[in-house]
């Protein structure tokens, strides 16, 4: 077997399970609201393709394109309606917002059920507590695919470089839920490479293009590459791929973790919909 994890593949069968639990809904859709402010060619394509996933699995989708002059009052007014919206399941506002809006602020006045990109404080304080619904996407995206690969987390050593709040920080406390010994290392951190030798699975998210070399890895290691950077004009990770002459699973770039996020944001949307309407929600 390849020790290249496939994203696209495992992100199509996660798809098919959706679009397959969309249709016992008997009719029912959930529904996604997602706000774009401004013209950022990157944020339309990105939005665009999330539509096409919505279309694909069975979600509708409400898009609100924004002139991004708008106040933040105004976007706060906005979110206050499509939390009160009761056809409205999940809520997502993407980013990044211009400067005069205050991100924190908008963030935090999803409605936590609604709170799709799981960035609400109240859903990272449920997943600190190993009792989250809402998970952050590109970090679940990460722990699905180590569990689609049968990849034992219990009782390893797992390293995670880069500590936002989007990616570093949920992924460490998501593989401490899974009962791996975690160490997060950003910039500050000392001697990096000799926690990199120790690590049996790294997950990079720090936007450093081909930082991780082959020399600071151990032979097996299994390596999840976040970053998405360019350089020489092709799109590449955080990590060397010549890792995978060493790793025992590695993920490229493109086509390792970036198919999931948008596949767990409608997973996200699901549950969202699902604890709406009280409908049990199974292992998650
Ligand atoms: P971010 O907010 O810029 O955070 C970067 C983190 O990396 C920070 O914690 C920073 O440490 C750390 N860092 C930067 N350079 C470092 C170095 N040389 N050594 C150790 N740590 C270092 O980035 P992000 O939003 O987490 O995104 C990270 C990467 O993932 C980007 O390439 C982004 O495009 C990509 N991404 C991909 C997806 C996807 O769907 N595949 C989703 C989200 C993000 P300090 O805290 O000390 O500054």
């Amino acid at each position: 077997m390849s020790n290249i994890i496939n994203g696209t593949e495992i992100a199509k069968i996660i798809k098919d399970e959706i679009k397959k639990d969309i249709e016992n809904l008997q009719g029912k859709k959930p529904c996604l609201a997602v706000i774009i402010l401004g013209n950022d060619d990157a944020s339309h394509i990105y939005v665009n393709n999330k539509n096409k996933a919505c279309d694909y699995v069975g979600i509708k989708t409400d898009t609100y394109f924004l002139d991004d002059s708008i106040s933040e009052v105004e976007l706060l007014s906005l979110i206050e309606e499509l939390n009160d919206d009761t056809s409205v399941n999940g809520i997502l506002v993407q980013l990044p917002l211009p400067k005069h809006i205050n991100e924190k602020n908008i963030l935090f006045k999803i409605n936590p059920l609604k709170d799709v990109d799981g960035f609400h404080p109240y859903n990272i304080g449920l997943l600190s507590t190993n009792s989250a619904t809402l998970k952050s996407c590109t970090p679940s995206g990460c722990m699905e695919i180590l569990k689609r690969y049968n990849v034992e987390i219990k009782g390893k050593n797992a390293l995670v470089i880069g500590r936002s709040n989007i990616v570093g920080k949920p992924i460490s406390m998501m593989l401490l839920n899974e009962d791996a010994t975690v160490t997060t290392a950003h910039t500050k951190t000392k001697d990096l490479e000799y926690l990199t030798k120790q690590a049996d699975i790294i997950i990079v998210a720090i936007g450093v293009a081909n930082f991780l070399k082959p020399h600071m890895v151990k032979e097996g290691v299994i390596l999840i590459d976040v970053g998405i950077n360019r350089f020489d004009g092709k799109l590449c990770g955080d990590i060397d791929f010549s890792c995978s002459n060493k790793a025992s699973l590695i993920t490229p770039v493109p086509g390792g973790v970036g198919p999931m996020t948008i596949t767990m944001l409608m997973k996200n949307c699901l549950i969202a919909y699902k604890i709406q309407n009280n409908i049990n929600i199974e292992e998650n």
